[in-house]
């Protein structure tokens, strides 16, 4: 039986890694919050979160007595929960105690998740870091600046009927108005019984009381939580229609993404995945930015923060103003590694409710697989191929199937877009992780070593393996037309290698320089171009390099020789570099896409 307010606690049975199991005698619920209180060596008692994953059944609670040479009489009539820890447990001792807490692993939603950095579990690494010590387990710190005072203007009055979703008022949120709603979950019509007028106010306190259907008052601040395994409801869903510029050129133009739109990005180790994210980050055109970094090393982390605080966007702001990031620290046991990615969804899906265009990137999504293997192998569940849980497919399916778009009112549409990058191990593109993105995601960019190592930068695959379902800034015949131009630049560079280019019939070796050219020019992109030009290209620009490569892929051009064939395409590519050197819609812009016309008309 389910008794409210009753503190319910238990006590640390057998401890094994970041999983344990604790005996309890009320209830609990699975997914709900524990707290395990353990004594540590240096700093006393500290509390670390955990979840409950699962109440064992009398097997179940007979192999953890038996592997941990545990007396029967222990348990007597008790119970057995199992937890995932989300810190490290060091020092944690049998016995400790461990309070459940009725919520579920959630994320507080409410103004002030702008600019904020937190750990995976949604605490503020701006406090930790005020605590002298860098990312220490057991420090729990609000999730939004409690003391912070933002500017509220109400839009309902008295007497207004509202529920879930509904907009009780708005405060500025750096550029954005961020509306103050009530929680999605309320299915109720509630009557507005006060509201404060416009006013400086902070996150926990009252800025509303209503009266529900049954007559109980409830009172309304400006955050909230939210179940992250719950997807936040659509008001009504709409397939994608806007193309999503993410300023690469390869990515736009052949590989395209939409709002609302998944995107996989696998690839081996320091093919290039960070950077195709870093650049998304910088240059795409959305108006919040979310990031879920999983990484191993604590110092990978610092890198994150310090690179992305650092930030400009290309509106000249700082990216800050529209960002928020969850690294996982290292006090953080790599089985728990998950809920970020569910943290930095649910917070994606509450901006996207907000009638704004969202990007959720993860890096990387591996991660997040492996902490499901690592929970599955420890819990010894029935292993699914690879060792991975058996639905693991279906969990990734979920996920890429929360991004989309929300028409949340008659005027606004929001979007969330997911990117994940994927780093299988020994790139290898078969493996379950992969394959399962590969057939839920509806853009596909396959990073490959071949090109990395030759410095063909973005290394994404060009004609195969990588694959988009959305339309893009680029119509699709012209697309077609690169793609098949750079097939033969491929098949032809093949013979090459084999036979040498004389033995390569005249009118094809034209066909090859051509898939050539806008390799060079179009495909490969320099991400640290130092003139802060080729780094990034606006979808206008684009359009005019696509224009151009059609010109190319139609000119009308025969040579006496490979030789001359050869010369001639060398002075053409000069002249389409020095182009990409130069700043869209200027004169020098203009006049060199003019003298690149003449080149090809004579
Ligand atoms: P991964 O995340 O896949 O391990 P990174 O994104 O860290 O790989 O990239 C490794 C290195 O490759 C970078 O440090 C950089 O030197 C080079 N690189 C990757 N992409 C580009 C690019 N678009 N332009 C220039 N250099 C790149
Ligand atoms: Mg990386």
């Amino acid at each position: 039986m389910k008794q409210k307010n009753v503190p319910r606690t238990g006590k640390l049975l057998a401890i094994q890694d970041s999983l344990v199991q604790a005996v309890y005698d009320t209830y609990v619920v699975v997914g709900e919050i524990a707290w395990i209180t353990i004594t540590d060596q240096k700093r006393g008692a500290i509390k670390l979160k955990s979840e409950v994953s699962q109440v064992l059944t009398k097997k179940q609670i007979r192999t953890v007595l038996l592997e941990n040479s545990i007396e029967a009489s222990v348990i007597e009539n008790k119970k057995v929960v199992e937890l995932q820890v989300f810190e490290d447990l060091t020092d944690a001792k049998v016995g400790d105690k461990v309070e459940f807490t009725d919520n579920l692993l959630s994320a507080t939603v409410g103004p002030g998740l702008l600019g904020e950095i937190y750990d995976g579990n949604q605490s503020r690494l701006s406090e930790q870091l005020k605590t002298g010590e860098f990312m220490e387990r057991g420090n729990h710190f609000p999730s939004l600046d409690e003391e912070k005072l933002w500017d509220f203007t109400p839009l309902v009055k008295v007497g207004d009927k509202v529920s879930g979703g509904a907009t009780l008022g708005w405060v500025p949120e750096y550029k954005i108005q961020h509306k103050i709603f009530v929680p999605f979950d309320i299915t109720d019509d509630l009557t507005i019984e006060s509201i404060v007028e416009k006013s400086e106010r902070n996150v926990v306190e009252t800025i509303a009381t209503a009266i529900d259907e049954s007559g109980q008052k409830r009172e309304f601040v400006m955050s909230f939580k939210w179940s992250v395994k719950i997807p936040i409801p659509y008001v009504k869903r709409t397939i994608p229609t806007q193309p999503f510029s993410t300023g690469v050129r390869i990515l736009d133009g052949q590989h395209p993404i939409m709002h609302g739109g998944t995107a996989g990005c696998p690839g081996g180790f320091g093919t290039g995945k960070t950077v195709i994210l870093q650049g998304i980050f910088k240059n795409a055109n959305v108006d919040i930015l979310i990031g879920g970094f999983c990484g191993e090393r604590a110092n990978e982390i610092v890198e994150v923060l310090k690179e992305y605080t650092a930030l400009i966007d290309i509106y000249g702001n700082p990216l800050k103003e529209r960002m928020c990031l969850f690294a996982n620290t290292s006090s953080m046991p790599v089985v728990s590694r998950e809920a970020s990615v569910y943290i930095s969804l649910t917070v994606g899906e509450y901006y996207r409710r907000q009638g704004l265009k969202v990007a959720v990137m993860v890096d990387s999504f591996s991660r997040f697989a492996q902490a499901r293997r690592e929970q599955s192998g420890k819990r010894g569940d029935i292993p699914g191929e690879e060792s991975f849980p058996m639905n693991i497919k279906e969990e990734i399916r979920a996920i890429f199937n929360r991004p989309g778009c929300d028409q949340v009112n008659d005027k606004e549409t929001g979007a969330l877009t997911f990117i994940a990058t994927v780093s299988p191990a020994g790139a290898n593109l078969s493996e379950p992780i992969t394959r399962a993105i590969k057939t839920t995601t509806g853009a596909f960019w396959a990073l490959d070593r071949s090109l990395s190592e030759r410095s063909w930068y973005p290394a994404v695959r060009r004609t195969d393996i990588s694959f988009s379902k959305y339309e893009g800034f680029i119509p699709a015949d012209i697309r077609k037309a690169v793609h098949k131009s750079l097939e033969i630049r491929q098949d032809v560079a093949d013979s090459i290698a084999l036979e040498g280019e004389e033995k390569v019939d005249l009118s094809l070796f034209v066909d090859y320089h051509k898939g050539l050219l806008l390799e060079f020019f179009l495909m490969q992109q320099d991400a640290f171009c130092e003139l802060k030009i080729d780094n990034q290209t606006s979808s206008e620009r684009l359009k005019v390099m696509y224009e151009v490569s059609m010109q190319i892929i139609n000119a009308d051009l025969s040579f006496p020789t490979h030789k001359s064939a050869n010369k001639y395409f060398q002075g053409l590519l000069r002249q389409l570099k020095s182009w990409n050197r130069e700043k869209f819609e200027t004169d020098g812009f203009e006049e060199m896409k003019q003298k690149i016309e003449q080149t090809l008309k004579d």
